[in-house]
């Protein structure tokens, strides 16, 4: 992962300090990382997803101390926010963090971790009683300051410029895929530094929310979901914008009316103080009326920061209240099983000035050629 030069150690001894506040409060004594976005929010560094165990050890009352592959050591940042303890090729890594972890009882460990590590953590500490560590990251990482906001925004804006380009694009006679290897290109073009995911769900494939794109050929008359993502600055962008081959039926264009609507109050209701659940509620009962109302079938939105998918969920049942600084997709979707489907996405920020939102491509129904 490349981080900003912005990101020095001050911000990440910070985020420590605000893990160990929330370790104090959940009773805990230590937060075990391995793979997995907690790790880089903490000090900066991705881990490989080896077989070699990088762990960080971030106890209540103590130092961070980084154990990592002594072949890695060199990928770790040099800006003092956590002690690092490289091993030998044949050393025992798990020896050292159990030594690491002595007379710990309470342990919140990387949701992330492959399981052998934590089945071997777990037997060598018998005694010791293992929680995840989401419970307390997650609710940190949701609130993202200035400057992962500014990343989001660029992460965003670099999606919108493929979304305005792709309006000028062919699609009728071309495959999915050949579509998706595009928006892959162009995000990477867009100074992305990997891409996550382009779907590409035509015609009757776009009722599969998160079809994968095949070898269909696109024709008049479909409908198609683009639905593309990749990471920038180690932070994520995520959009949906919907093309039509040739004018829309009237069917089509008024199904999308209703779309647009629901996802714009919804988008306008994402008020800081707002329950999570009240924003995917307002799309609900806007698209009630249109009959589209079990056509929405899956949750409005999801956090997005270091992951494409993380804290806050925006869903029924929490009821937790948006705060400034949550970051989160906005994107209902209705779907037609074996006729179309259709979605619209933006990213959105809460901020004490309302929503912020951070896409601004063109959101109607792009006619294309
Ligand atoms: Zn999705
Ligand atoms: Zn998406
Ligand atoms: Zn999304």
């Amino acid at each position: 992962m490349t981080l900003p030069a912005r990101a020095n150690g001050t911000v990440f001894t910070a985020r420590q300090d605000r893990v160990r506040d929330a370790l104090q409060l959940a009773g805990i004594d230590a937060v075990l990382l391995s793979v997995g976005a907690d790790l880089p929010y903490l000090t900066g560094y991705e881990a490989m997803p080896l077989e070699r165990l990088t762990m960080l050890v971030l106890p209540r009352d103590g130092e961070a101390v980084l154990v990592v592959p002594e072949l890695e050591a060199a990928r770790v940042p040099d800006h003092g926010a956590c002690t690092i303890v490289p091993w030998s090729e044949t050393a025992d890594p798990i020896g050292i963090v159990t030594g690491l972890a002595r007379g710990v009882t309470r342990l919140a460990i990387g949701d992330h971790t492959w399981t052998r590590f934590t089945l071997a953590l777990q037997s060598a500490l018998p005694h010791a009683v293992f929680s995840p560590a989401n419970s307390i990251t997650g609710p940190l990482r949701a609130v993202k300051d200035a400057d992962e906001i500014a990343a989001l925004r660029a992460a965003a804006h670099a999606v919108d410029a493929v979304a305005v380009e792709m309006r000028s694009r062919p699609f009728g006679g071309r495959t999915e895929a050949d579509v998706s290897r595009e928006l892959v290109d162009r995000m990477l073009e867009h100074g992305h530094q990997r891409a996550n995911f382009a779907i590409v769900g035509s015609g009757p494939n776009g009722a599969s929310p998160h079809h994968d794109a095949t070898d269909r050929v696109i024709r008049g008359g479909d409908v198609i979901v683009c639905d593309f993502g990749a990471t920038m600055h180690g932070y994520c962008s995520d959009t949906t914008r919907m093309f039509a081959v040739g004018e829309p039926s009237n069917e089509i264009a008024d199904t999308y009316a209703a779309l647009a609507d629901a996802q714009e109050l919804a988008v306008h209701a994402a008020t800081v103080g707002t329950p999570c659940e009240e924003v995917d509620a307002v799309a609900r009962r806007a698209l009630a009326p249109h009959g589209l109302a079990d056509a929405f079938i899956h949750r409005i939105g999801h956090g997005i920061g270091l992951e494409a998918h993380e804290d806050p969920y925006i869903v029924a049942g929490n009821s937790n209240a948006l705060v400034a600084g949550h970051a989160f997709s906005v994107e209902p979707g209705v779907y037609f099983p074996g006729r179309f489907g259709m979605r619209l996405e933006d990213i959105v920020v809460a901020t004490d000035a309302g929503p912020d939102r951070l896409n601004c491509s063109p959101r109607d129904l792009a006619v294309v050629g």
